[in-house]
């Protein structure tokens, strides 16, 4: 199963990845993930990420895309994968595509999660308190949700137009989520 998790800033994306890599037993590979390693343990393209990062701007394309294009090729996602916070703009979109033709291995799916904006950014006030995120202050979401509007709300409708997007109410229980997501990824294989 080799799947794309969407949607905005706070929707619980990285959660329902994990859940899902457990049920189906694929490898979560979030882009935001492998920057704030790389920014923890200080190397190269630590500190090249972290200024964007904490300015809330995307990091440049050619750094990104290679990163993806180097997990994905890596022997460890041979079952299967879910990309989470990846593409996030159009050229990242087509950088994907040609990364997936070369591998031979195309999208099964990708589910777009949804809710409110109240809802995100209580959630992730919340998120600030636990985790401590340094982009998780108000004027760094405010900037990280104005280029999720800009640049990545738009790519749902490249991928329902491919007929691969999923839509789900990221509102609920954990678990009733995970199910419904779920329950609609099977129901597409059936
Ligand atoms: P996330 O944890 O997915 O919210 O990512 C945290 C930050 O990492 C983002 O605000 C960006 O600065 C950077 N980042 C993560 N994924 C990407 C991506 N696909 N393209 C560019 N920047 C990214």
């Amino acid at each position: 199963m080799r799947l794309l998790i969407m949607g905005p800033q706070g929707v619980g994306k990285g959660t329902q990845a994990e859940r899902l890599c457990a049920h189906y037993s694929i490898t979560h590979i979030a882009t935001g993930d492998i920057f704030r390693d790389n920014i923890k343990n200080g190397t190269a393209l630590g500190k090249k990420a972290s200024s964007y990062i904490n300015k809330g701007e995307l990091v440049p394309d050619e750094v990104t895309n290679s990163i993806v294009e180097d997990r994905l090729g890596k022997d460890d996602v041979k079952n299967g994968w879910i990309l989470d916070g990846y593409p996030r703009n159009a050229g990242q979109v087509k950088a994907l595509d040609e990364m997936l033709k070369r591998l031979g291995t195309p999208l099964d799916a990708v589910i777009a999660l949804e809710a409110d904006r109240s809802v995100l950014l209580e959630r992730m006030a919340k998120r600030a308190k636990i985790e401590g995120r340094s982009d998780d202050n108000p004027e760094t979401i405010k900037a990280r949700l104005a280029v999720y509007d800009k640049e990545t709300k738009p790519l749902l409708d490249t991928y329902a137009q491919r007929g691969l997007l999923v839509r789900i109410n990221g509102v609920g229980s954990i678990e009733s989520i995970t199910n419904s997501i779920i329950a609609k990824l099977d129901a597409r294989t059936k």
